[in-house]
């Protein structure tokens, strides 16, 4: 089967994809960007970003996404807003393939992010970044003097509730056992924080709000104690899901390494991964700061490998 050739081909257009694809393009390489059925990734489903530096006012998520692809594609990056349905690394040029297309690449940076894990109840896709976040460092600040609820009894969410607490008046932690899974240390000091209160063996079965005037907003959740069966009204402003990520790496599983939860692993403080030629960027390869600016950082990084591994390879 024919194939199309590319020196660079991009998968993912979160910070991390699109920077890449500007360094790339500033660099002469042609990138194509698979942007996947979410293009710009988590930032378009957040609402306000305030700590992306160079944005004083704050920027809403989907427009800067907007705004990073505008500039790469200036240089001349192609994007397609289609998901790569399967890659094969083994071969070089490397094989990615799209639904009935083949694609070939040189180099490959893989940019696919990572996705919070969410309930699964109707009522939070209908205040999803109206009240409902999965990202305490991004959304906390409108929470001034308000009242939260963090789900879940992990480090994310332990880590979460205790950062919320330099906004929020009162922080109520929901977790569905009796017992915290998070790190002994993260839990003492969440546990001293007079604003954080634990609602144990419990789960939320619905997330209330309003519509006043167009706007929504969320004003409590419906919990159910999970032992004794009893359901009970929770008062809140906003709901923060902190029951972890799943990094999107199904498409690479047996040939780029990853570890225990699914990350891709980067070596040597860089991109590079197990596979010459194959680099990660952001989430997908980040447990641990997950930021726009950190994604878009080494995105940048991933671009520069890229380009110094091409010319050493192919000159
Ligand atoms: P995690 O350790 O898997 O914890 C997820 C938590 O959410 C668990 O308490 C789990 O309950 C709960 N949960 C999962 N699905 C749920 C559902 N459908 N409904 C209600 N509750 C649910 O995830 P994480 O906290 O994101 O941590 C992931 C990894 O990153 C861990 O290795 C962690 O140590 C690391 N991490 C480290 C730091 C740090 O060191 N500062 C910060 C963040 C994350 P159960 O306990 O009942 O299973």
């Amino acid at each position: 089967m024919e194939s199309t050739h590319h020196t660079v081909v991009i998968i993912g257009s979160g910070p991390a994809g699109l920077s890449a694809a500007l360094y790339t393009a500033r660099a002469n390489l042609n990138p194509i960007v698979f942007e996947g059925m979410q293009p710009g990734g988590q930032l378009t489903i957040t609402t306000e970003v305030e700590n992306y530096p160079g944005f004083p006012k704050g920027i809403m998520g989907p427009e800067l996404m907007d705004l990073m692809r505008e500039q790469a594609q200036r240089f001349g990056a192609q994007s397609v807003f289609k998901n790569v349905t399967s890659v094969d690394l083994s071969r070089r040029p490397f094989a990615i393939r799209v639904d009935e297309d083949l694609h070939a690449a040189d180099a490959v940076i893989v940019a696919t992010g990572a996705t919070a894990k969410w309930l699964g109840i109707p009522s939070e896709k209908e205040f999803m970044g109206y009240g409902v976040s999965a990202c305490a460092t991004c959304d906390g600040f409108f929470f001034k003097n308000q009242e939260v609820v963090v789900v879940g009894g992990g480090d994310t969410a332990i880590e979460e509730a205790t950062f919320l607490t330099k906004f929020a008046s009162k922080v109520s932690i929901v977790h569905r056992r009796d017992a915290l899974r998070a790190s002994k240390i993260l839990q003492d000091k969440a546990l001293k924080n007079p604003k954080i209160g634990m609602v144990w063996d419990s789960v939320i079965e619905e997330i209330l709000g309003k519509v006043d005037d167009g706007k929504k907003t969320v004003t409590g959740v419906r919990l159910k104690n999970v032992k004794t069966g009893a359901v009970s009204m929770l008062r809140t402003d906003g709901v923060f899901m902190g029951i972890g990520h799943k990094p999107n790496t199904e498409l690479f599983a047996g040939q780029l390494e990853m570890d225990r939860a699914g990350y891709l692993v980067a070596t040597g403080g860089g991109t590079k991964t197990n596979i010459p030629g194959v680099f990660a960027a952001g989430d997908v390869a980040d447990s641990v700061y997950r930021q726009a600016v950190t994604a878009a950082g080494s995105g940048c990084m991933a671009a520069i490998d890229a380009e110094r591994w091409l010319e050493a390879e192919h000159g």
